[in-house]
This record gives structure tokens, sequence and C-alpha cells, in this order.
């Protein structure tokens, strides 16, 4: 005979009070109807809101959680992983894909009142991303050639930008390419050119295990685009930066 008594209430972890179901799914439908994509490297920030990062917190750690269970970990007794959910989900929300859930850092420009205009380089900027097919870390360094135009931003702030931008599931290709979108976006530069190397450890920790291969690209904009003794320059600046870091 089947019992019908009714088994504890089992303790749960505290649930939005707002709309019933998943906040993701509320959020989904909400930028759905908006018509904004929400691929992996995408900002929502816009889109979320007031508290909805702390409860998506919340729904990702529930999630993460069963993964292991799925995994077959025991969760409930190994006091190594007993917290683990918690700390995934908050890495991911607020460190290593804040660049998806969080507004971009402010960044003040200024005039460029005494019309430079020779090119400059920053660099080295490490970067830090994770490869969208299997979420495994990109690190890397990153270069960034201005020519300025009408504005200007602190050099600092090319590291705070890259930091944001990177901080998604990206593919390197994309995430140059969203990077300089965002400089032009700041600054407004005659001419702009990026390049990043980084260490894929989709290669190196798994697949091929290959643990010197690198990856490199650029983007060349502007003056940096359509002069090929400027792009020269950058490229020999960066490569003088690397020298001065190898002494
Ligand atoms: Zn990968």
């Amino acid at each position: 005979m089947t019992s019908t008594i009714p088994s504890t209430p089992r303790s749960r972890p505290i649930t939005p009070e707002a709309a019933p179901g998943p906040v993701s799914a509320r959020i989904r439908e909400r930028l759905q109807q908006a018509g904004v994509s929400f691929f992996a490297n995408d900002n929502l920030a816009d889109h979320l809101l007031d508290g909805e990062l702390d409860q998506l917190e919340i729904e990702v750690a529930g999630k993460v959680r069963e993964m292991l269970r799925s995994l077959v970990i025991d969760i409930d007794n190994d006091h190594n992983t007993e917290e683990t959910a918690e700390r995934v989900a908050r890495m991911y929300l607020h460190e290593v894909f804040k660049g998806r859930y969080h507004h971009q850092p402010k960044i003040a420009s200024f005039p460029n009142v005494k019309k430079l205009d020779e090119i400059y380089t920053v660099g080295p900027i490490s970067v830090r991303s994770a490869c969208s097919h299997h979420l495994v870390p990109i690190l890397g360094n990153c270069w960034i050639g201005i020519k300025p135009g009408d504005r200007v931003i602190g050099l600092s702030k090319f590291a705070r930008v890259a930091d944001w931008v990177f901080s998604r599931p990206h593919i390197q290709e994309e995430a140059v390419m969203i990077l300089a979108d965002e400089i032009e976006r700041l600054c407004k530069p005659q001419g702009l050119a990026i390049l990043v190397k980084a260490q894929h450890y989709c290669m190196k920790w798994r697949g091929v295990k290959e643990p010197q291969t690198s990856m490199v690209n650029s983007v060349v904009r502007g003056d940096f685009r359509h002069d090929p003794s400027l792009k020269q320059e950058f490229f020999e600046l960066v490569k003088q930066q690397e020298a001065v870091l190898s002494t």
C-alpha cells in the first residue's frame, strides 16, 4: 500500500517572491520581447531589474548543485564540494562572466584640447576570458594602438574596458571586435589597432593538449587600416614593448 503521509518538508533556499518560475525565464522572455540578442558574449546589464542578479545567483547555484549530483559527486558529505555550487554561481555572475551581467565601468573621456595626433600603444594588458565552447580559460595579453581623435581617455581605462569585454564566454576573434567597438564608442579615435595573443586552455588542458600553442589576432580600423605604414608602426611598437618585457 502506498503511504499518503506527506514527506517532511525540506528546507529550501530563499526563492524570489516576485513572479513564479525561474528568474532566468523571465529575463529571457523580456529579452526576446525586446528583440535583444543574448548570446554568450552579449552584455545584459541594461535588461536586468533590481534584485534579479541576486535571484539569478540562487538559481544558478541550484543548477550547479544538480550538475554536481549528476556527476555523482557526494556534495552532501564531501566537505570540499559542499559549497562549490554557490562559489561557482558567484564566480560566473560576478567575476569571470561579469562582463555579461554588470554595466561597463564608468569611463570618462576628455576633449583632445592639444589636438594630439601621434599614435601610441598601451600594453600588454592581461586579458582573461573563457571559450564559449567548453567554458575553460583563455588567458593572454592585449595591445591597443590609438591615433587620437576628438576625445581621449586615461591609459588605465583601456585595461578596465578590456577586462569588462573579455569577462564573458567568447571566441577570441569576436572578443577583439567587441573591444574595438567599445573603444571606438568611448573615444572615437582616428585610428585603432588591437592585437591579442592568448593561450587557450581548450587546447592545453583538454583536446589536443598542446601546451605551447597560442592564438594571435588583430583588428585595425580607421587610419591604421588605410595607412599601411601606420599599421606597421603599431606592430613595431608592440614588438618593442614585448622586447622590454623579456629583458
Ligand atoms: Zn573550447
